[in-house]
């Protein structure tokens, strides 16, 4: 049952809401070897389910969400409950406020039943970078369920929750989505709200979702969209009804075919897939064509530049005198930053902060920042050209499908290059979705990438919608 019915069976009476928590509560417990939630909220969500209850029982109005069950990455603020990061430096800070995200999913009547894991501060393609220990693939559980974002795909994919909230600096919904069979929305750059999602790299961040089918998609980017004055970078326009864009034909959308995207690099049964859809795609009527986006190979470099350089200053801020962590026994200011950051952080997050403060120091700042904002301005004039004539860009999510856990855990820049077909939308700001593309030969999930440009999420609705529906893979 999608979202959408099941919202109407609650309001009805027909479903029980207290019943399904309950239900999602006891798969949480029989999947716990999978580690994908920090927190689960056993008695709070529980309460709220009672209280949507009384509300219906009540006559009361409920909102669009009313009864849905959702898991939360542990990097977006619930009042009350602890934001960790998966990080020793955040283990006991509990949130003082709620996302703006949250308080629009708590007016919509959404449940919330846990807190997810991820890559600590969620740097990582993996989730094996946690604090909590890795994120398993419920599909082989040999394998990584993609990072940073891996326990919220896996809360979804392992079906403990209706929809699940990421976040996204290069990757961290697409590609957990692609490893794990699910749907995964990165929006523009301030189509939502950041007001509570700590801060990773200020430029790039953006709350994404989860879903099992891009019908569910529309409805949840519906409640979470929209104008904030708490977030400066939020655009002050209402969104477009999502949900009016599905169950529509295509014939008036144009597709492209990046052809830096689709090269030897890639798994041979992705590629194929790809080709198929598009074949499909035109013979429903839209217009397919190969387009070009040359700055492609520089993503990778760009992003590790920018993305290092903004979180070696916003984690500036874990000093151990406001919050987090404080080691107890430094004698001077300086031992305690020290002991505090040095004790706090994993090594990942200290790789990004050593990387970053010297991409930003005064002899490399050129060589390094600066270069490399200029290069994100050209990859951004790329996905203006490509946006002149094409709505939609399909494309690979990642190389492969999901890898083995530790395969790539000690040698970081083979990890870094699995991001290589999704930091570019992060670096334009635009919007992009993975959607289910079918099943290698190891029987592991692999997804396509659908791209458009900023603020037209509208468009990956409405292609990803017909996709799921129409196009039958043999
Ligand atoms: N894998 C990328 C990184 O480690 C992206 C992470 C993200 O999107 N949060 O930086």
């Amino acid at each position: 049952m999608n979202i959408r019915e099941t919202v109407e069976q609650i309001k009805k009476g027909i479903l029980d809401p207290k019943e399904r928590v309950t239900a999602f509560l006891n798969r949480i417990e029989d999947t716990s070897d999978l580690n994908a939630f920090t927190q689960i909220f056993n008695d709070a969500a529980l309460l709220q389910a009672e209280n949507i209850k009384n509300k219906i029982q009540n006559k009361q109005e409920t909102g669009k969400l009313c009864g849905v069950v959702i898991a939360v990455k542990d990097n977006i603020n619930i009042k009350n409950h602890t934001t960790t990061c998966a990080s020793r430096i955040l283990q006991n800070y509990t949130a003082a406020f709620d996302a703006t995200v949250i308080r629009r999913l708590k007016e919509a009547d959404a449940i919330f039943i846990g807190k997810t894991n991820l890559d600590e501060f969620a740097m990582g393609s993996s989730t094996e970078n946690s604090a909590f220990g890795p994120v398993k693939n419920p599909l082989d559980k040999e394998r990584v369920p993609g990072g940073s974002s891996g326990g919220s795909a896996v809360a979804v994919a392992a079906q403990t929750c209706d929809t699940a909230l990421g976040s996204e600096t290069g990757g961290s919904v697409r590609q957990p989505a692609s490893f794990t069979g699910t749907v995964g929305l990165k929006p523009s750059y301030g189509r939502l709200s950041r007001y509570g999602l700590v801060a990773f790299a200020s430029s790039l961040d953006q709350i994404g979702i989860f879903t099992t089918t891009v019908e569910d998609m529309a409805e949840v980017l519906q409640v979470v969209a929209g104008p904030d004055p708490l977030d400066s970078t939020c655009i002050q326009q209402e969104p477009p009804s999502y949900t009016s864009f599905l169950n529509k034909d295509i014939r008036n959308l144009k597709i492209g075919l990046p052809k830096e995207f689709l090269t030897e690099n890639l798994d041979r049964q992705i590629l194929n897939q790809i080709m198929k859809t598009a074949e499909f795609l035109e013979k429903e009527g839209a217009a397919v064509r190969e387009i070009s986006l040359p700055m492609t190979d520089f993503g990778i470099a760009t992003y590790y530049i920018l993305a290092t350089a903004e979180a070696s200053s916003n984690l500036a801020r874990y000093d151990g005198v406001r919050y987090g962590y404080r080691n107890p026994e430094a004698l001077s200011l300086s031992e305690m930053y020290d002991r505090t950051r040095s004790e706090g952080f994993g090594s990942e997050v200290k790789r990004r902060i050593l990387l970053g403060t010297y991409v930003l120091s005064s002899g490399y700042y050129e060589a390094y920042y600066d270069k490399a904002q200029r290069v994100r301005r050209l990859i951004k004039t790329d996905y203006d050209n490509a946006f002149d004539a094409v709505d939609v860009i399909l494309a690979p999510t990642t190389p492969t499908s999901a890898f083995r856990l530790g395969e790539k855990i000690s040698d970081p820049l083979t990890m870094y290059l699995s991001d290589i077909f999704t930091v570019s939308a992060n670096l334009a700001g635009i919007c992009a979705m993975n959607i289910p593309g079918g099943h290698d030969d190891n029987g592991m999930p692999f997804g396509m990438q659908l791209m458009a440009d900023s603020f037209k999420e509208e468009h990956l609705i409405q292609l990803g919608d017909y996709i799921q529906k129409n196009f039958k893979r043999e």
